[in-house]
């Protein structure tokens, strides 16, 4: 079981905005469901809310909905009923990141981070220089707490750790990817030019591990007619730095920063 990440605590000292919740079950007037164990205890001992109090739940496909807690019984039971839809439904850009898993507190923050910063899928690549195993479970724990403290619709989806060559050899034709190349990349706004509102399509960013990526790796990505390779300035970021600096760039350049 996953602990819930340290920022939910923070939750209690917020005014009293109702507790946002990704849930997996339709969201329309009249619904009724139980929320899971941890749920339960988040919304009940976490946020000390009780029957009769307001939830804000989404689930990614129907919109944002007002719930009402309907019951609460030992702090691991709860069931909710929804009631009215408070925000439709909205895509998030069609951005993958892929990332090398490095070690657990930095992917954590990767998760969160990338959520946050609007990613619509979490793509796991394991290079040759990849030494971390990764928790796909904790990934999407994390992905999940974000969602929910940034108010965005949908929780990226999380993959399971793919090789790199295996994606490359499979990679979608009309995917772009902006190669986070430390090595001479060029510099970012020359490689993505000037801001430009509007869909940009689909896209996705690769940041490599600790280590770098390989030569080989390097050479096979840059080889790719989608890919550009892009300097993220004259200092070496840790991966986490450059995933931030990386979706910030896309963001404001291309994506819905504008
Ligand atoms: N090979 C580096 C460490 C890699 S940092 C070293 O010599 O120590 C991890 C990843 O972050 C890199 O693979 C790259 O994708 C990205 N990164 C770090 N600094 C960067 C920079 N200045 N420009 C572009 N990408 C960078």
């Amino acid at each position: 079981m996953v602990s819930p990440p340290p920022a939910r605590q923070r939750d209690r000292d917020r005014p009293r905005a109702a507790p946002r919740l990704f849930v997996e079950a339709p969201l329309d007037p009249g619904a009724r469901f139980a929320l899971t164990p941890d749920q339960a205890h988040y919304v009940a001992t976490v946020m000390r809310r009780r029957a009769g109090d307001a939830l804000c739940l989404f689930n990614g496909r129907d919109g944002e909905w007002r719930g009402r807690l309907v019951s609460v019984a030992r702090g691991r039971e709860a069931e909710v009923a929804i009631e009215a839809r408070t925000r439709p439904q909205a895509d998030a850009p069609d951005l993958w990141l892929l990332f090398a898993p490095v070690k657990r507190a930095p992917v954590d923050h990767i998760a969160r981070l990338a959520t946050e910063l609007g990613v619509a899928a979490l793509r796991p690549i394991v290079t040759r220089r990849t030494v971390a195993r990764l928790n796909l479970d904790r990934l999407r724990a994390n992905a999940i707490e974000a969602a929910e403290q940034c108010g965005r619709l949908q929780v990226p989806d999380c993959a399971a750790p793919e090789p790199l060559d295996r994606l490359l050899a499979a990679w979608p034709g009309e995917r772009r990817l902006l190669f986070c190349d430390e090595t001479g990349g060029a510099p970012a706004a020359e490689a993505l030019g000037s801001p430009r509102p509007g869909n940009p399509g689909p896209w996705a960013i690769a940041v490599g591990p600790e280590g770098g990526f390989a030569p080989v790796e390097a050479e096979a990505i840059r080889a790719l007619p989608q890919s550009l390779a892009v300097s993220l300035g004259p200092r070496i970021l840790r991966a986490e730095t450059a995933v931030a600096a990386a979706l910030a760039l896309w963001q404001a350049l291309l994506g819905d920063w504008g």
